[in-house]
């Protein structure tokens, strides 16, 4: 998937309408449609990464950025102190379904490992 085709980069342009609950010079996060917890977020970098496995050395303190959003996102929320979970999927196999960088931000709820 190129950049112009990417969902969350229209999220960023404020082409497709999003519930953005955090913004800063190179993250922004938004709930997610299909929320798979009371809380749900998505942290993604404003740059368009594809995935994990395309990150550069010079994306280090953008994907810094996403988890300082997460530990902001998760005061907000009032989930930090019983916990919450942040993670990335990298490419189908992993169940990533849209290649733009994002961080789920997870909680509200127990949450079980090992994730399925
Ligand atoms: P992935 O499966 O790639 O790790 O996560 C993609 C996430 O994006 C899914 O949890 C899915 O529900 C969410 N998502 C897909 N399309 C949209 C959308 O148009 N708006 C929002 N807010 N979330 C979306
Ligand atoms: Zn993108």
């Amino acid at each position: 998937m190129s950049e112009q085709d990417c969902l969350f980069c229209k999220i960023l342009e404020g082409v497709i309408p999003a519930d953005i609950v955090y913004e800063s010079d190179t993250a922004v996060a938004f709930r997610d449609v299909n929320p798979q917890a009371p809380t749900h977020v998505l942290v993604i970098p404003r740059k368009h990464i594809p995935t994990i496995n395309a990150l550069r050395a010079e994306d280090e303190q953008i994907v810094g950025s996403l988890y300082l959003a997460a530990q902001e996102i998760a005061q907000q929320e009032g989930i930090a102190e019983y916990g919450y979970r942040a993670v990335m999927n990298c490419n189908a196999g992993a169940g990533q379904t849209v290649f733009h960088l994002h961080l789920h931000v997870l909680g509200g709820r127990a949450l079980s490992w090992p994730p399925g």
